[in-house]
């Protein structure tokens, strides 16, 4: 069992926190001491803005042409690639997520450093045609330091996305992971060092949300602040983005639906369904929270989901075989048993699960069997609100019609799913949903290159794909006069010409 010291980076050094304080982490699979971190403070949040601004100015960074940047990028990646094995380890003992699921997450992370490189170095500028008396040239250039806010759930992918796109423009960094899932966050710093990133251009504050993430998003230093977490943690972030006129990306809440037509295969709908709803034991943003199923095959989905579910393995997350691994916090189970007893107070039925799994080895975890619940109705809490864990609604719907209404009756708008052999229909349906990352016939796939952001109180902005490298610059546009008249503003009448 790893016993580890966390400590804040800062300029490139490794350092504790200014007070000496630290926080204990434990495993959520065995409530043992996993070791401590640094609980970083306003001053050493400051430092660590002040050395990313350094970088800034002295354009360490962002002052390489893009090909080298690039370069560095792509060393990084071949880095990641050497180190995956040991950060998906890392990341199972910490969040308790099986390692089946981390190493395959890890093992594609290098692309999104090669991406970005590509992107740093094939964006152009444009240059407008304002007419013949001046040459527009229109440039993106990076903000400045950026603040990125990221959860526990994916520790290192929701990092990445952020960094990577970040980095590619050539902005500095202040990165406040999870108190949850610091460990790689920390360790993906010191990897960008090790492949040419100058220190000082990424440094990571460890800490709480409610006093690290808290000074980290109310300083004036920065130039973007962007968020992943939990909408009212959007909602206080952007408002202190607004109070300096900043720009925020907040990746936030959701509460998708998986809509499964009678004309799939129904083997198919009900690996698809699993895959939506358990992976990541529920606790993704884009988990399948409502599984919405045609009521012609409603029954028979319904009989083959719920003994599926049943034989879903729970277990220790480092065991290859184990395909449900604990909730990442006392927390967290409290907060999941809390809204499937609360769905049941107010008439809903627990299909499968809806309990702590019983048995000497769950008992020191944080473990809560995979649960479905049917007799959901639209004034029902667990209807709404977010749960974040492995609690899948299953209700009935009768057409097209149907189905778009009651996916739509949310207020996130994150992602979905819509399942069905007819693409007019596939076609219609996706284009009726206020949602902004939506699958056919599959769940959860994500690419760099493909925009991931969501609608209504799922956040503002994308991750990925030229939109997230776009929201880390802005428009810097010269106009160039190239008349060979110099203009005379108060020598003539004509001024039109000069306005
Ligand atoms: P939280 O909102 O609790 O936390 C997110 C981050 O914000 C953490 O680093 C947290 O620190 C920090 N934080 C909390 N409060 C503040 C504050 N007042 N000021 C500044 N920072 C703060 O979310 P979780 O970590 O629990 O993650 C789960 C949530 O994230 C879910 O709602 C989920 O839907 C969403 N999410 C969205 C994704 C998307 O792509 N849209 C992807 C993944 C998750 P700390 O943890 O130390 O308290």
């Amino acid at each position: 069992m790893t016993d580890v010291q966390l400590l804040l980076h800062i300029d490139g050094h490794d350092e504790s926190a200014s007070d000496g304080a630290t926080i204990d982490l434990t495993s959520p699979a065995t409530g043992a001491r996993l070791g401590t971190m640094a609980h970083a403070t306003a001053a050493d949040v400051d430092r660590a803005v002040a050395a990313g601004r350094r970088a800034f100015d002295d354009q360490r960074w962002r002052g390489q042409a893009p090909r080298d940047r690039a370069r560095v990028l792509n060393a990084a990646a071949r880095l990641l690639s050497e180190r995956v094995d040991e950060y998906a380890r890392l990341e199972t003992e910490q969040i308790g997520r099986p390692i089946r699921e981390m190493r395959a997450q890890l093992r594609r992370l290098p692309e999104w450093l090669e991406f970005f490189a590509a992107v740093a170095q094939t964006e152009r500028g444009v240059v407008p045609d304002i007419g013949r008396e001046h040459l527009n040239v229109v440039r993106r250039v990076p903000l400045g330091v950026a603040g990125l806010i990221t959860p526990w759930n994916h520790p290192l992918l929701i990092t990445m996305k952020k960094v990577a796109a970040a980095l590619a423009a050539g902005n500095s960094l202040v990165i406040k992971p999870s108190e949850l899932g610091p460990m790689v966050p920390l360790r993906l710093a010191a990897l960008l060092e090790d492949a040419g990133v100058p220190a000082g251009v990424v440094n990571v504050v460890t800490g709480l949300g409610a006093t690290t993430g808290r000074a980290l998003s109310e300083h004036p230093g920065l130039n973007k602040l962007d968020v992943t977490g939990g909408t009212e943690t959007g909602r206080v972030i952007a408002a202190n983005a607004g109070r300096h006129l900043i720009p925020v990306t907040a990746e936030l809440g959701g509460k998708a639906p998986v809509i499964i037509f009678d004309d799939v295969d129904l083997d198919r709908a009900v690996s698809g369904a699993l895959f939506a709803s358990f992976i990541a034991t529920g606790q993704t943003c884009v988990q399948g929270a409502r599984v919405l199923v045609q009521e012609s095959m409603y029954d028979a989905f319904a009989a083959a989901f719920t003994k599926r579910t049943a034989a879903l393995q729970l277990g220790d997350p480092a065991d290859e075989a184990t395909q449900i691994g604990p909730l990442v916090s006392a927390a967290q189970l409290a907060k999941v048993a809390d809204a499937v007893e609360h769905a049941e107070r107010e008439g809903a039925t627990i299909a499968a699960g809806g309990r702590r799994p019983s048995g000497q080895a769950y008992a020191a975890g944080h473990f809560y069997e995979p649960t479905i619940l049917t007799g959901v109705r639209p004034e029902h809490a667990i209807w709404r609100d977010e749960v974040f864990g492995p609690v899948a609604v299953l209700v009935p719907f009768t057409d097209e019609a149907d189905a778009i209404r009651q996916a739509n009756d949310a207020d996130f708008g994150l992602a979905g799913s819509v399942w069905t052999r007819d693409i007019s229909r596939a076609l219609r349906v996706t284009e009726a949903l206020d949602i902004g990352i939506l699958w056919v016939n599959d769940h959860h796939r994500i690419d760099p290159a493909s925009p991931w952001g969501g609608m209504k109180d799922s956040g503002i902005g994308s991750e990925n794909a030229i939109e997230a490298f776009h929201a880390y610059t802005q428009a810097k546009s010269v106009l160039i006069a190239t008349s060979e008249k110099a203009p005379d503003w108060f020598g003539t009448t004509d001024l039109i010409r000069y306005s």
